[in-house]
């Protein structure tokens, strides 16, 4: 073979190489390679992604900190099949990848066989998949206790209470309650998935937000009466419009006012205020504010984390004595997250020697007039 021959032999080798260095860099999988001895060899960009570029020339048994990968890498170096698997990295990463141990066969007869571990994803996978399966039995859990409340209620009807009239029109008011609560539940749950449905899309009406707050103002300050409440209502004339969904933003507000009825104090004023704040910080956007305020036992840090999460409830027998499923700040921050909204939480649990009050404020961008 001429020396021509021979470095173009070596140049193609080269570009085959680096070809399949790319090929193997553009896989979402990490794919490292490992030697005879359980060396880390070497792997492709998302092997050091996910382990860090400091692995590369390290044993296994310190990358995994042991456990079912040189296990598994065991296993097939002594000639068994191909090993499958689901595996937790250790912490800091704290990732669940899939798992796939390969043999690779040998480069030539004197060498040892090499193996490629093959790491999947799937945190987020399994994430998504318990959440389904936490809301699954959360929703059941609801349900539970109206239908055995109303199948108790309807055997007493049938037996012991078949002739007392009294009993039956005080058992039927409570199954109406409870069948309601139902109703609600079965609502909620409707619009939630429908909002979770169409989030990635946003909406477009043109809607003054003045109408939508001195609506509903008008219309729970009846409820807020019955407390002894009073609804104040405060916003500037010249407000901005914004592009929303109209029947959504009553629906967020609605909650938000009924939230400040049935959790404030007994007699106290609920605060709205609506201000332009132009462009705000957070979005580099402008955007208007509305806040509602209302005084009242306030909620803890911990609470306030976690208060948009479905069947969230920081009371959960004062929230069900007022029929409430637990599911409004679900539907709230979805809808807010759809129109590229800001939902923040403040309560002055402990601050304040005025008595605690909890703010629940929505920034939602405004339509620009043009230049
Ligand atoms: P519904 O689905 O009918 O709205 P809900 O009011 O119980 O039921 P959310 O609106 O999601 O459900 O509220 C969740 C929980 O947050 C409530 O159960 C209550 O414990 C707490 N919470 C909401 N608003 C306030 C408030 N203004 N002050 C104190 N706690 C509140
Ligand atoms: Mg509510």
């Amino acid at each position: 073979m001429t020396l021509d021959a021979v470095k173009q032999k070596s140049r193609k080798k080269a570009g085959r190489r680096a070809f399949e260095a790319n090929i193997l860099d553009g896989l979402t999988d990490a794919v490292i390679l490992i030697d005879e001895n359980k060396i880390f060899v070497d792997g492709n960009a998302a092997a050091f992604d996910l382990l860090g570029s400091e692995s590369k020339g390290l044993g296994l048994a310190v990358v995994f900190d042991g456990g079912d990968v040189v296990e598994a890498v065991d296993a097939v170096l002594k000639g068994g099949q191909e090993r499958q698997g689901e595996i937790q990295l250790p912490p800091p990463v704290s990732r669940i990848c899939e798992m796939r141990v390969i043999e690779l066969p040998a480069r030539n007869p004197e060498n040892a066989a090499w193996i490629m571990l093959v790491l999947r994803d799937v945190t987020d996978a399994r994430k998504t998949e318990q959440m389904r399966a936490d809301f699954v039995s959360n929703v059941s859990h609801e349900f539970r206790s109206p239908v055995s409340s109303l199948l108790g209620f309807i055997e007493t009807l049938q037996g012991p209470a078949h002739d007392d009239a009294e009993a039956r029109d005080r058992f039927l008011g409570i199954m109406e309650g409870e069948a309601r609560r139902m109703a609600y539940l079965v609502n909620d749950l409707l619009i939630l998935s429908q909002v979770e449905a169409e989030e990635h899309i946003q909406p477009n009406e043109t809607v003054d937000i003045s109408e939508v707050l001195g609506e509903i103002s008008t219309i729970l300050s009846s409820r807020a009466a019955e407390r002894d409440m009073n609804i104040d209502l405060v916003m500037p004339e010249d407000l901005p419009a914004i592009a929303a969904d109209k029947d959504e933003l009553i629906q967020v507000f609605r909650n938000l006012i009924d939230n400040a009825i049935n959790y404030g104090t007994h007699g106290s004023t609920i605060q709205i205020r609506a201000e332009d704040q132009g462009q705000v910080f957070e979005t580099s956007e402008a955007m208007l504010a509305v806040s509602v305020t209302n005084q009242g036992p306030g909620i803890k840090q911990e609470d306030i984390q976690r208060l948009t999460e479905r069947f969230y409830r920081v009371d959960k027998g004062r929230s069900r004595a007022t029929g409430g499923t637990g599911l409004g700040l679900a539907i709230v921050k979805h809808i807010v997250g759809r129109h590229r909204g800001i939902l923040d939480i403040q309560s002055t649990m402990g601050e304040s020697t005025m008595g605690e009050s909890t703010t629940f404020s929505v920034k939602l961008p405004t339509i620009q007039p043009p230049a």
